[in-house]
């Protein structure tokens, strides 16, 4: 990396500054300043950097099939923080690989901006926009050695021969990859191939990497493994990634912030944690993590479900007939083998071992059966076993009205009386 100099805002938007920026360097927002730089990709401390990496702005697309109109994304906006590992995370058919093919420039908005490194690329050819691109298909060149593969992108920039050699050794070490570099796509394992795809994205230090399910096509030990890399990668190198899934696992593990999509539309966003413990819509709740589901009906000013009454006073937006959809995470029940630890009587009626944790599928009364999960010291700790009684208490549960179809809301222990 070299840097070529700083310029203040006013510089930074002559003609000589675009031009330099669209032959690849890269500019960065620093302490007011902007500063200039023969490449994107950096090692150094980013702690400074304030401007955008990726900006989606009222992104839409629609494909015609048999004479009708299907809108794939409808109306989408997002932003991907300069060196930060994002998620588009959503089920088959949500929309994801569109987005990420709108911005690689492999597909044509019908409408929308698209800004990369903060500048507007919606209508730069791909081979311009500086992004990287890994499938879940390899797609590696059968005939180039795992070398030849990783340097392609660099002597397609007619990079000087002791830059392409440093660059790939660098690459090759930083993957693991070292002893595998005179080898051929057909001698690799499903992960060394895709370690070597990724590489192969990274070589020509893109301004950002785009991962579309990278790891879908191989077996969940391996793919494991991969995400570990991946989020190890992204620390060494800080490049900006957006990442395509429909593994909320894979999404909650590694990236630093989550966009659930759904039919086209984005329907939360925020870090993992977030998504997980507040899911601001039905769907996000449904699709992210296991839950418990109930549905119960509003009668004489009253929501009952189970051994649960809930006064209506209490719940302002539930009327008489209302159907309340009510969701609780599995780890979010507090079990004891003793009977008057919790308020709650119930019993285990089945177990099955998860690894570290044991789930339960629990039946209490009035046919409120629910599944938790605890850590599997806390089943041999409490005594339980499957048959046997317990105690439980939940403290908190979200619900939908499904007649006034806002989004979630929380119903929490003080409310209601047993
Ligand atoms: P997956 O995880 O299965 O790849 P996705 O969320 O990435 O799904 P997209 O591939 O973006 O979804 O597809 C969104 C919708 O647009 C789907 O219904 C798909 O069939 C449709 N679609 C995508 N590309 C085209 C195309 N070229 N022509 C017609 N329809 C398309």
């Amino acid at each position: 990396m070299s840097i070529v100099g700083y310029l203040s805002e006013k510089e930074c938007r002559s003609v000589e500054v675009s031009e330099c920026l669209s032959w690849g360097f890269g500019r960065y927002f620093e302490n007011e300043f902007w500063r200039l730089e023969t490449s994107t990709l950096r090692y150094s401390d980013t702690s400074t950097l304030r401007i955008m990496g990726v900006v989606v702005k009222n992104l839409s697309k629609s494909f015609t099939s048999q004479k009708t109109d299907f809108a794939a994304v409808r109306n989408v906006s997002f932003e991907v923080e300069e060196g930060a590992l994002v998620a588009l995370l959503g089920p088959s058919g949500s929309g994801k690989s569109t987005i990420l093919r709108m911005i690689a420039g492999l597909e044509q908005p019908d409408q929308g901006q698209i800004f990369l490194g903060g500048e507007e690329v919606t209508r730069v050819p791909t081979q311009q926009r500086g992004v990287g691109f890994v499938f879940q298909s390899y797609a590696l060149f059968k005939q180039l050695t795992v070398f030849q593969n990783i340097a392609f992108g660099l002597q397609v920039r007619r990079a000087a021969k002791s830059r392409v050699k440093e660059r790939v050794n660098d690459l090759l070490a930083l993957l693991g990859l070292e002893k595998l570099g005179a080898r051929y796509p057909h001698q690799l394992s499903g992960g060394q191939r895709q370690r070597v795809a990724l590489a192969r994205a990274l070589a020509p230090e893109p301004k950002v990497l785009l991962l579309d399910e990278p790891f879908g096509a191989i077996d969940a030990k391996i793919r494991k493994e991969l995400r570990e890399w991946l989020r190890k990668l992204h620390d060494e190198v800080h490049v900006t990634s957006l990442f395509v899934t429909h593994d909320q696992e894979e999404a909650l593990e590694i990236c630093d912030k989550i966009y659930v999509m759904n039919h086209g539309v984005i329907e939360q966003a925020g870090p993992p944690e977030e998504i997980y413990k507040n899911p601001a819509t039905e769907f996000v709740a449904n699709f992210v993590g296991l839950m418990n589901i109930h549905d119960a009906v509003v009668q004489g000013g009253r929501l009952a479900f189970g051994p649960y009454v809930f006064p209506q006073n209490g719940t302002s937006d539930m009327r008489n007939g209302d159907v309340i959809r009510i969701f609780f995470r599995p780890q979010d029940i507090y079990i004891s083998g003793v009977s008057n630890a919790y308020a709650l009587q119930a019993r285990i009626a089945r177990r099955s071992f998860l690894g570290i944790n044991i789930k339960l599928d629990i039946e209490a009364e009035n046919g409120f059966n629910f599944v938790a999960i605890i850590p599997e010291h806390i089943f041999y700790q409490e005594k339980l076993s499957e048959g046997c009684r317990i105690s439980y208490q939940i403290e908190e549960f979200n619900y939908v009205n499904l007649r006034a179809g806002r989004g979630m809301r929380k119903l929490v222990f003080v409310d209601y009386e047993i």
